[in-house]
């Protein structure tokens, strides 16, 4: 009878086994929205801590014999309070998307309106109809985008507010070329009463690491993030914010209102992460946007389509190509694939392509994890470029993969 239970087990061991060839020794991950964690942090998340289950507040918790267990917790808000420069951090929040559903919950009432970036900017959908704005019962309106800028158009969005009336203005994408104009998207939302969420998903590794301005020291009331992205921890999200009033509503919403145990082992994973950041970050972001940069312009060197605004491909650590010309954006991915390179389709505020995104993302926190620099672009480029042009890219495959085996090694400090 244990036959069929062990042959499911033995079958997902194996699933596992391939996971890890496909990520860690054939593919170069291109995606923006993926990263490696640091083996102590991945250990800690299989220790153990995972299954206890965690009810309550530290010095009050519903469990005994979580005295350990309250530690890691008080640690890991308060390395992530540090990191992002916040006076509060809410670490029970279990991805980027209920990181979002959480912040409008402490901003708004059902029926309220938000103004949130389009698709065309990287907008998610989090904060869209069919995301959970859409599902908490809020109007969505679209800010107008910039002409030359992947960002909104402040002075539309200035007319819009205050046509519009909203709760809340998000800003932060999943594509981030330069920085969000967050001070004076802060000046507009005083102007009619608004809150503003700075969406940092994508973009929390780079705040973190210095290269961009922090958006709650540039008015942001909060940001939401993933913490598996460029941040590099365990998949999970996390709030930070400096408003007293804000904190204290997320508290009410993470406990008791939307989680009652949740995951020391992510929390012990997430604080290992955050000494990362503490101790190699400046380095880390600096790296990932230096890589990027590189690459973006070996792309544009090998004749690719990548996209620009005002000139410049990216200030970030992620960039895209135009995709028209491998017929969108998920179909240049799935051909890329065969080759040997993970990466996926993004909005961009240009011609659509039918039935596909009309961008290609790629970006750089795996890559530069395992060791790729600015050095490495030119080769990197050339196979990409190859791949891409090429009618069967899985001839590309060996020759990836035998280049990608010297990039076997996880920078880490901690
Ligand atoms: N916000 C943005 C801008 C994103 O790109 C994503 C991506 O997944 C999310 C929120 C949701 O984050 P998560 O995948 O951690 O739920």
């Amino acid at each position: 009878a244990a036959e069929v239970p062990n042959t499911i087990a033995a079958r997902i061991d194996a699933l596992a086994q391939e996971n890890s060839r496909i990520h860690d020794a054939e593919c170069f991950n291109l995606n923006p929205a993926t990263n490696v964690m640091n083996p102590r942090a991945e250990a800690l998340l299989a220790s153990g801590l995972g299954s206890r289950p965690s009810l309550g507040y530290p010095g009050d918790k519903y469990e005994t014999g979580l005295e350990a267990i309250e530690e890691i917790e008080v640690i890991a808000a308060t390395l992530a309070a540090q990191v992002f420069g916040a006076r509060y951090a809410e670490i029970r929040t279990p991805s980027g998307a209920i990181a979002n559903l959480m912040g409008f919950m402490a901003t708004c009432q059902p029926g309220d309106t938000i103004i949130a970036p389009p698709a065309a900017i990287g907008g998610h959908v989090t904060h869209h109809a069919d995301g959970c704005a859409g599902l908490y019962g809020l109007r969505i309106v679209e800010a107008p985008v910039a002409a030359d800028g992947y960002t909104v158009d402040v002075d539309a969005l200035r007319a819009l507010a205050h046509d519009t009336r909203p709760r809340l203005i998000t800003l932060g994408a999943s594509l981030n070329l330069s920085e969000h104009p967050v001070a004076e998207t802060r000046a507009i939302a005083d102007e009619v009463g608004a809150y503003l969420l700075f969406d940092a998903a994508h973009q929390c590794g780079i705040i973190a690491g210095g290269a961009w301005r922090n958006p709650l020291a540039e008015g942001a009331h909060l940001m939401t993030m993933s913490t598996y992205k460029s941040l590099g921890g365990p998949a999970g999200g996390l709030i930070v914010t400096n408003d007293a009033e804000i904190a204290q509503r997320l508290d009410a919403i993470a406990f008791p209102g939307l989680t009652a145990n949740f995951d020391a082992a992510k929390s012990a994973a997430l604080a290992i992460t955050l000494c990362d950041w503490q101790e190699h970050g400046r380095a880390y972001a600096a790296q990932m946007i230096a890589t990027a940069q590189a690459l973006a312009e070996a792309l544009e060197a090998e004749g690719l389509p990548v996209f620009k605004t005002g000139g410049v491909a990216t200030r970030s650590h992620q960039f895209a190509l135009e995709a028209a010309a491998f017929g969108g954006g998920q179909a240049a991915a799935r051909h890329l694939r065969q080759a040997g390179f993970l990466a996926c389709g993004i909005g961009l505020p240009a011609a659509p392509v039918a039935g596909d995104m009309n961008g290609l993302r790629i970006g750089t926190p795996e890559i530069v994890r395992r060791g790729v620099t600015p050095d490495h672009a030119t080769v990197m480029a050339r196979l990409i470029a190859r791949a891409l042009n090429s009618p069967e890219p899985a001839g590309l495959r060996p020759e990836t993969t035998g280049w990608r085996q010297q990039f076997d090694g996880l920078h880490y400090v901690t």
